[in-house]
């Protein structure tokens, strides 16, 4: 016995059937029982959504002998040759293969002939908006003048490339998405049917990542059966057969990232693809319950808003203290471009990578967005140490400053003395200095903070990097020379340079040294922007 995909199997056959587009079926109904049925429909709408099924029971349905309530008796013989498909007077067309004027000549000679059996002769067009510009004026000329006894049924996922004289002659009908409860549902009837157990949140799952298409929904839920026949079908087999993650693990990489712990969040990711998991399915899944959590921040009633179960609603009501919406927008928007790019992308692991560092290291923006995300941080570091007073510099306003728009003062316990002259200028010149270098190194340099021993007040630059990608700099003679080469170039000094990666050395008394701070040490006056966290900048 051969196998029929389920969605083969459980394609509706009556409007009754047609799950999530009762504003359509109410509509045709209507049309059918009334008898005023027009000549030319459009459907539109994402592919899954129903949009063939609908036509081949319209096309049943104005040829049935005994329609019962505006739907095909699916008994008569009319009904029968169509759903076997071996009417003469209902045809299907692909304008993806048949797109060319030759093809609806055809139809046009075609249409002249009355129907041998049936009332109406139906012509179904899928993906209409593949058809040629001299087709579309083949077809128009016998939507112009249809026959009494024609009707074509266009179909297509794209209506914004149908050309509008087209469009005006059509009764247009847009499909909608399918919401997941609707999907969720009708696979809860058909696995009763099949006999197969399944845990609702598996259900709930696979509903989810039908992204709105039934369709594509059955054809996942097939995969899960497939792989696990005769078995009852739990949340983990899914996430298994759908190379998915679980929720848990979202709620621990976005934590690790609200910290700004760049390593962690890259181990998380990199137990993900140890595990086989699917990182086009990751990124949409991250998103989705990153959305999730937006919902939960800005809903009155989240356990309304949102479907999650309530141990995973504790999770997100949790994290939604932890962070503010506009952080939270930037995470999304950074996300949701990164699932765009993923698709067709041969790295995906380094673009998930870098996604996840630019989360974690605002600085490395330079949008509005990031900035607020660096004010948060800032915030974040008042409330630790409420006494210490706090330096905001936005942009690069002050000439030769370095871009790091936030610098925090309160690096260490005793506030740390000024460098000597030497080291100051030539922090105040870094950009110009590093802007002098090239490739990698530049790019890596230009995010790093230049700094220096203020206890000591050693003539040793420490130059630190903002992330583990500058490692590889660190024991590297010739980068380094390069660098001493070109500050003694500039400034006529030399200096020793000690390279260090932010977090992972042991020099705890460093002190990064601004153009505007030591505007604060010298003329003893204190520059301070205020912000207001609670109102967003537009
Ligand atoms: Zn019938």
């Amino acid at each position: 016995m051969s196998y029929t995909a389920l969605y083969r199997k459980f394609r509706p056959d009556n409007f009754a059937d047609v799950k999530g587009q009762d504003h359509i079926v109410t509509t045709l109904t209507n049309q059918i029982k009334h008898n005023r049925i027009g000549h030319a429909y459009l459907f539109c709408g994402t592919r899954g959504t129903g949009k063939t099924t609908v036509a081949k029971i319209l096309a049943k349905a104005v040829n049935c002998e005994h329609p019962v309530n505006g739907s095909p008796c699916n008994e008569c013989a009319m009904c029968k040759a169509i759903q076997a498909g071996t009417a003469m007077n209902v045809i299907e067309i692909d304008a993806a293969s048949n797109n060319g004027v030759d093809n609806i000549r055809e139809i046009r000679e075609e249409v002249s002939y009355r129907p041998t059996e049936g009332k109406y002769k139906v012509y179904i067009i899928d993906e209409v908006h593949m058809l040629s510009v001299g087709a579309f004026n083949a077809l128009l000329k016998t939507l112009e003048e249809p026959p009494s006894y024609v009707m074509f049924i266009l179909a297509t996922t794209e209506a914004h490339k149908i050309p509008i004289t087209i469009l005006s002659r059509c009764q247009r009908y847009d499909f909608h998405r399918i919401t997941i409860d609707t999907i969720a549902a009708r696979l809860d009837e058909l696995l009763k049917v099949e006999g197969i157990e399944a845990e609702e949140k598996a259900v709930r799952y696979v509903a989810k990542a039908g992204d709105g298409s039934m369709r594509d929904a059955l054809s996942l839920l097939d995969q899960c059966i497939a792989f696990y026949l005769g078995q009852e079908l739990t949340y983990d087999k899914v996430l298994e057969v759908l190379g998915a993650v679980d929720t848990e693990v979202f709620s621990k990489l976005l934590r690790k990232v609200i910290q700004g712990d760049v390593t962690g969040s890259i181990h998380i990711l990199e137990e993900l693809i140890v595990g086989g998991r699917e990182l086009s399915q990751f990124v949409g899944d991250f998103t989705w319950y990153m959305r999730n959590l937006l919902l939960v921040k800005t809903s009155e009633d989240p356990e309304e808003a949102i479907d999650v179960s309530s141990e995973n609603m504790k999770l997100l009501k949790e994290e939604s203290t932890m962070l503010d919406v506009e952080t939270l927008m930037r995470y999304i928007r950074i996300f949701s471009d990164l699932s765009n790019q993923i698709r067709y992308a041969t790295q995906k692991r380094v673009l998930v990578e870098i996604a996840l560092i630019k989360l974690c290291r605002p600085a490395m923006e330079t949008n509005l967005d990031s900035v607020l995300d660096r004010l948060r941080v800032l915030e974040q570091r008042m409330d630790e140490r409420p006494v210490q007073q706090v330096i905001v510099q936005q942009g690069n306003s002050v000439s030769g400053a370095e871009t790091g728009a936030v610098v925090a003062a309160a690096e260490k316990k005793p506030p740390a003395k000024a460098a000597p002259e030497d080291l100051q200028k030539i922090v105040a010149g870094w950009r110009v200095i590093t802007g002098q270098t090239t490739g990698m190194f530049k790019q890596m340099l230009q995010k790093s903070i230049p700094k220096y021993n203020g206890e000591t007040g050693e003539p040793i630059l420490y130059v630190e990097f903002q992330d583990f990608l500058g490692q590889s700099y660190v024991d590297d003679p010739d980068a380094k020379k390069e660098l001493q080469d070109i500050i003694a170039a500039q400034t006529g000094k030399s200096v020793e340079i000690e390279m260090l990666v932010a977090n992972q050395h042991q020099h705890t008394n460093l002190a990064d040294i601004t153009v505007d701070q030591a505007i604060r040490d010298n003329i003893h006056m204190d520059v301070i922007i205020e912000e207001d966290p609670d109102e967003p900048q537009e």
